[in-house]
């Protein structure tokens, strides 16, 4: 009897133990205070975004040579204007959030990859396919926000050609040793239209159109390139935030 008494009243004391122990206050975490940033309501970014494109001019973009960019700006809009080249940021970039939005040619010309193609080139060598893929059939890995020849979108939220499309992408650069060799490949997470179509998807290395893809180490932050793939592919909306 004895024995019984002392037993509860061990657990009785160790659950009186416990129960101060984890007191909710021993969970709480004050510091550090994440940044107010103020949303952006509509096609207002938010307050921390760096703004690559709203539509007034294309001083954010060069091409590759250094050469000022041939695309068209028009009504707030850039359009890829066919055999003047891919553009890329002045700017570099490692983690990012990214928003873009996109728009397929109205008038539908070419079929299967050769409709509707750009692509948005994350540090200029991982490709995220832009492609108007409504009702156009071509291969998965390489439709549609699909990182191209690595994965296949979870879905295709393609919307018709004519009208606006958004991405949003997040995106964490790979991390190379010092003799060159990949430590942490790089990881993309893609929305379409508000879509989940890539999540949290690794990148095995540059997105190549001949052969495997491969890494290739390279500094941490590199320019985003918005490919001139001969079709008159639009753009408006850009922003970036670094992570
Ligand atoms: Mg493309």
């Amino acid at each position: 009897m004895k024995k019984i008494f002392l037993h509860v009243l061990a657990v009785l004391f160790s659950v009186g133990m416990l129960a101060q122990e984890w007191h909710p206050s021993l969970t709480y975490i004050w510091e550090p205070v994440p940044p107010v940033v103020t949303p952006g309501s509509g096609t207002s970014p938010p307050s921390d975004a760096i703004i690559l494109f709203d539509g007034s001019d294309l001083d954010q973009w060069v091409k590759p040579n250094g050469e000022p960019v041939g695309w068209k700006l028009e009504d707030g809009v850039m359009t890829v204007l066919k055999g003047t080249g891919a553009i890329h940021t002045k700017q570099a970039f490692g983690d990012i959030q990214l928003h873009l939005e996109w728009r397929a040619p109205s008038e539908i010309e070419g079929e299967g990859q050769g409709r509707g193609n750009s692509g948005v080139y994350l540090q200029g060598r991982y490709e995220i396919q832009i492609l108007d893929c409504y009702e156009n059939t071509t291969y998965v890995n390489g439709q549609t926000a699909s990182v191209y020849k690595q994965h296949i979108p979870l879905a295709n939220a393609c919307r018709p050609p004519g009208e606006w499309q958004t991405y949003d992408i997040i995106f964490t650069a790979p991390r190379f040793k010092e003799d060159g060799s990949l430590f942490t490949p790089a990881t993309v997470t893609v929305l379409h239209n508000g879509v989940l179509v890539q999540n949290h998807v690794k990148i095995q290395g540059n997105t190549e159109h001949i052969g495997l893809p491969a890494y290739k180490a390279h500094p941490l932050k590199q320019p985003l390139l918005l490919q001139d793939h001969s079709n008159p592919v639009s753009f408006r909306n850009i922003w970036v935030r670094e992570l």
